[in-house]
C-alpha cells in the first residue's frame, strides 16, 4: 500500500485513547519512583517502537535516572513475527552497578525480550526488569512476564503511540487496530 494517503485509510477501531494511555503512562511512573528510590537506575528504550513511550514514562519518573536506546530488527514490512531478533545498536555504559529496566512498546510473542533479558544479564547488573506499554499475552511464544505492565490487549495488530506499520503510523496519540484491507 503507498504511504500517501489520508491517516484514517490505514485504521481500524482505536483500541486504547490518548486518555487511558497517559493515565497508564503516569501510573507506572508513580510505582517506578517508588520502587527505585535511592537507587541508581538506568533506563533502556528499544527503538524504535519504544521511543514515544520512553519519553513520555521517563518524564512521569521524579528520581534521577539514566537513560539510553538500543535498537533491535523488528517485523519488518509484515504483520507476522520472523522469530528472529538482530541487535542493530547496543549501548555503551556498563551495567554491573546499576539497576536496568528495558523499556519496550509492545510484548507480543515475547522472543524479543527474552534476548535481550539474557543479553543484558550477561553484564551483570544490579537488578534487571522489564516494563511494557502494551502487552498481547495470548500470542507468546515463550514464557515472559513484563514486572510492569501498562495495558494488556487482544490479539490484533496495533499502530500508533510509537508502533508502526511499514515505518508509518507511529505518531499518533492513540493506539488503533490497522485497518484488515491494508495487509489482506
Ligand atoms: P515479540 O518479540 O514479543 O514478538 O515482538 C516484539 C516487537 O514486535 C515489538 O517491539 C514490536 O516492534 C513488534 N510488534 C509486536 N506486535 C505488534 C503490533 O501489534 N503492532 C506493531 N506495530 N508492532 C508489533
Amino acid at each position: 500500500m503507498d504511504k500517501t494517503r489520508e491517516i484514517s485509510e490505514y485504521l481500524g477501531d482505536v483500541l486504547v485513547s490518548k486518555e487511558r494511555i497517559q493515565e497508564m503512562v503516569k501510573d507506572l511512573g508513580r510505582r517506578i519512583t517508588e520502587d527505585y528510590k535511592g537507587k541508581k537506575l538506568i533506563l533502556i528504550g528499544v527503538l524504535k517502537g519504544g521511543f514515544v513511550f520512553m519519553a513520555d514514562l521517563v518524564r512521569e519518573i521524579k528520581i534521577p535516572i539514566e537513560m539510553d536506546f538500543i535498537a533491535v530488527s523488528s517485523y519488518g514490512s509484515s504483520t507476522k513475527t520472523s522469530g528472529v531478533v538482530r541487535l542493530i545498536k547496543d549501548i555503551d555504559v556498563p551495567l554491573n552497578d546499576k539497576h536496568v529496566i528495558i523499556v519496550e512498546d509492545i510484548i507480543d510473542s515475547g522472543l524479543t525480550l527474552t534476548y535481550l533479558k539474557e543479553m543484558f544479564s550477561a553484564r551483570n547488573p544490579l537488578s534487571l526488569k522489564i516494563c511494557t506499554a502494551f502487552d498481547k499475552p495470548d500470542r507468546r511464544k515463550v514464557e515472559l512476564t513484563a514486572e510492569y505492565t501498562g495495558i494488556t490487549i487482544p490479539d490484533k495488530y496495533v499502530v500508533g503511540y510509537g508502533l508502526d506499520y511499514d515505518g508509518i503510523l507511529r505518531n499518533l496519540h492513540d493506539l488503533y487496530e490497522l485497518d484488515e484491507k491494508v495487509y489482506k
